[in-house]
C-alpha cells in the first residue's frame, strides 16, 4: 500500500509516534497524560504504564527551570499552550525516575480538533545532556583510577592534586579567584537508619548526578568524603559563587527518589569561600567547611557565603 494511504491509518501513526527517538507525550485539557512513547520512557525512566492516566503535575516529571523554580505550579508551558494555542520551546530540567535531574529541550504544541478548538497538547523533549555525557566520558577515560566508584565523580585524592594546581595557576596567571563550595547532606544518617544503606547510596548518586548536571565543563566536582561534596569554580566572582551555591541548594532540594513509602528528598548545608592569593588548599577547604558548619548551626538547608 502506498505510504500516503497508510498515513490515514491512525493506529499506524500512533505506532510511528511510539517509536520516535525523542520523548513524546500528549495531555488532554486537564493535563492528564494519554500517550507516552518509548523515547519518553528512555529519557525519564518511567514506563507508559506508570504515567498514563496520571496528571503530569502529579509528582512525576516536575519540570524545573535553571533557577530551580517548579514550572508545574508556576508557568507550566503545557498549561500556557492549552490556554493560548501557541507553540513553545524551552530548556528545563525534568525529574528522572531515579531522582536525578535531566537537562532537556522541550517543544510544546497544541492539539486541535477539526473546528480548531484546542483539545490537548503534545510535548516533544530531547535529552540535552550530551554535552555533559561527553565531558564525563572524557574525564573518565583520563582519570579512570581517580573516580569515586559509587557516584562516578572525582575522588578526594584526585581533587587535592587538581585543586592545588588550580590554586597555583590562579596565582601565576593572576586569574580571578577560585570559588569553593563545601556541601554536606543534612541528616544523612537518618536516611540510612530510616530506609537502608542502599537507599542512602541511591541518594548519594542522585545528588552527585544533579550536581554534575548543574555545573559547567570547567567546574570540578568531587566526593570529598561520605556525604560530603566539594565543588570548585575556577575564575569566579562573589556574585557568581552566590548564584551557583544557591542554585545547587534549591535544585537538589527539589529532587526526590521513589521509596516504598512514597518519595524521599534531602537538603544540603553549603559553605562557600573565594580563595585568597598564596593560600594552600587545606586552608581554603577548612574555611569552606567552617561556612558549611555555620549553615548547619543556623538550621540546615542553607548556603552561607563567607563575608
Ligand atoms: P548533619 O545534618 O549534621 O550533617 O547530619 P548527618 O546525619 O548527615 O551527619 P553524620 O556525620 O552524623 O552522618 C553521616 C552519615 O553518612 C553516617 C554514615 O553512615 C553515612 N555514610 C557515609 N558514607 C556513606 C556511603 O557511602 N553510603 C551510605 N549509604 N551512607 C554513608
Ligand atoms: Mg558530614
Ligand atoms: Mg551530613
Amino acid at each position: 500500500m502506498p505510504l500516503n494511504r497508510l498515513m490515514d491509518d491512525e493506529q499506524l501513526m500512533m505506532e510511528v509516534l511510539k517509536q520516535i527517538y525523542d520523548g513524546v507525550y500528549m495531555v488532554d485539557l486537564d493535563r492528564k497524560i494519554l500517550f507516552w512513547n518509548s523515547g519518553a520512557e528512555r529519557i525519564t525512566g518511567y514506563t507508559a504504564e506508570e504515567v498514563t492516566g496520571r496528571r503530569c503535575s502529579d509528582n512525576i516529571l516536575i519540570h524545573v527551570n535553571e533557577k530551580g523554580i517548579n514550572l508545574c505550579t508556576n508557568g507550566c508551558p503545557l498549561h500556557k499552550t492549552l490556554e493560548d494555542g501557541l507553540n513553545r520551546e524551552m530548556e528545563v530540567f525534568l525529574h528522572h525516575r531515579e531522582g536525578f535531574r535531566v537537562p532537556v529541550m522541550i517543544r510544546v504544541s497544541p492539539i486541535k480538533d477539526q473546528e480548531g478548538n484546542i483539545i490537548g497538547a503534545v510535548e516533544v523533549f530531547s535529552d540535552n545532556s550530551r554535552l555533559y555525557i561527553t565531558r564525563r566520558k572524557l574525564r573518565q577515560a583520563e582519570k579512570e583510577a581517580d573516580l569515586d566508584p559509587l557516584t562516578e565523580i572525582f575522588n578526594r585524592r584526585y581533587t587535592e592534586k587538581a585543586l592545588s594546581l588550580k590554586l597555583e595557576e590562579m596565582e601565576q596567571l593572576e586569574l580571578k579567584p577560585l570559588g569553593l563550595l563545601f556541601i554536606d547532606i543534612d541528616h544523612f544518617k537518618r536516611v540510612n537508619d530510616t530506609y537502608s544503606h542502599e537507599t542512602g547510596d541511591r541518594v548519594l548518586k542522585m545528588v552527585a548526578e544533579t550536581l554534575r548536571n548543574i555545573l559547567r565543563r570547567e567546574d570540578i566536582l568531587c566526593r570529598w568524603g561520605g556525604e560530603e561534596f566539594l565543588v570548585a569554580i575556577p575564575s569566579t566572582s562573589r556574585e557568581e559563587l552566590e548564584e551557583v551555591g544557591e542554585r545547587i541548594r534549591v535544585v537538589v532540594s527539589s529532587c526526590s527518589l521513589h521509596v516504598p513509602s512514597g518519595s524521599l528528598s534531602v537538603t544540603l548545608s553549603i559553605g562557600g569561600v573565594l580563595a585568597k592569593k598564596g593560600e594552600t588548599l587545606m586552608t581554603v577547604v577548612n574555611r569552606a567547611d567552617r561556612m558549611m558548619y555555620l549553615s548547619k548551626k543556623r538550621g540546615r538547608n542553607l548556603f552561607t557565603l563567607e563575608e
